[in-house]
């Protein structure tokens, strides 16, 4: 099977969440509307002056979760998807740090938390079948397919009608290629997308920087690196939690923030 992708061309998205609504049901996540990616929203729309943005996994061709993952709980696979397991996870969290898209979410509020992100329909895509979210969409607005061919299709786009497109695919090139690209009326910066990103892999950048230390430098500082990040994390969830229950017991419904949205 050659690799797999989604195209967003977010000059036809009419912000209808049908993307949503059936990534929810594939999923069998809480229903709901949600503007916000979530453990509960592996796909969110934003909307920037009448604009809709599509946030979810990008699915980078050479994915930093999957390279700073200690346990090897994420996967990219050649279809396209970067998967993860959840029986591997232990709960670091480094993917949600490393990540360039700020994608992974956490089950904050959960007994045996597990991270969340969109995998891709893999168990629709192995079938032959388009991702749930690209067969509700009502205008085309997101298209599955081989990613050459939708690569193709999107500079016909462009070169087609030259006034209607700023003349970028984003996620062509961006961290070394995404298997998610976007097409934009719009400057993609006035949208909240990075556009300062490298073009070279971030795994393979880590590696070149990480490949000139000497390895105890290396290991000892990446060890003491992640004990400061655990533990430091651990005090955030800690504070959190009491704040929460403290609210409870006071009874008041005041927002508390979580530390994922710091
Ligand atoms: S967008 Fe983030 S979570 Fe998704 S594959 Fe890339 S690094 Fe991993
Ligand atoms: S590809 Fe599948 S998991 Fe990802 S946003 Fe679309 S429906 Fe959800
Ligand atoms: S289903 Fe299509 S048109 Fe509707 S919000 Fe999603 S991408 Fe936009």
């Amino acid at each position: 099977m050659k690799p797999k992708a989604l195209l967003i061309d977010m000059t036809m998205c009419v912000g209808c969440n049908a993307c949503q609504d059936a990534c929810k049901k594939e999923n069998g996540l809480a229903e709901g509307e949600e503007h916000k990616l979530s453990a509960s929203a592996y796909t969110a729309l934003e909307e920037h002056d009448g604009v809709y943005v599509r946030r979810m996994c990008q699915h980078c061709e050479d994915p930093t979760c999957a390279s700073v993952c200690p346990v090897g709980a994420f996967t990219k696979t050649p279809e396209g998807p970067v998967l993860y397991d959840e029986n591997k996870c232990i709960g670091c969290r480094y993917c949600m740090q490393a990540c360039p898209f700020q994608v992974p979410r956490y089950e904050w509020n959960s007994t045996f938390p597990r991270v969340h992100k969109c995998i891709l329909c893999p168990q629709r895509v192995s079938k032959g079948l388009p991702t749930a979210c690209a067969e509700a969409c009502p205008t085309g607005a997101t298209t599955f397919g081989d990613r050459d061919e939708l690569i193709k299709i999107a500079y016909e786009r462009m070169s087609a009608e030259p006034g209607k497109y700023v003349p970028k695919l984003y996620g062509e090139h961006e961290v070394g290629g995404t298997s998610v690209l976007y097409l934009s009326s719009v400057p993609f910066e006035q949208l909240g997308f990075k556009t300062n990103l490298q073009t070279a892999a971030l795994p393979q950048l880590t590696w070149n920087v990480l490949s000139k230390i000497p390895s105890i430098v290396t290991v000892g500082g990446a060890m003491l690196y992640g004990i400061w990040w655990i533990t430091n994390r651990r005090d955030e969830v800690r504070a959190y939690e009491a704040a929460l229950q403290e609210r409870r017991s006071n009874g008041s419904g005041a927002h508390t923030t979580n530390p994922e949205e710091n």
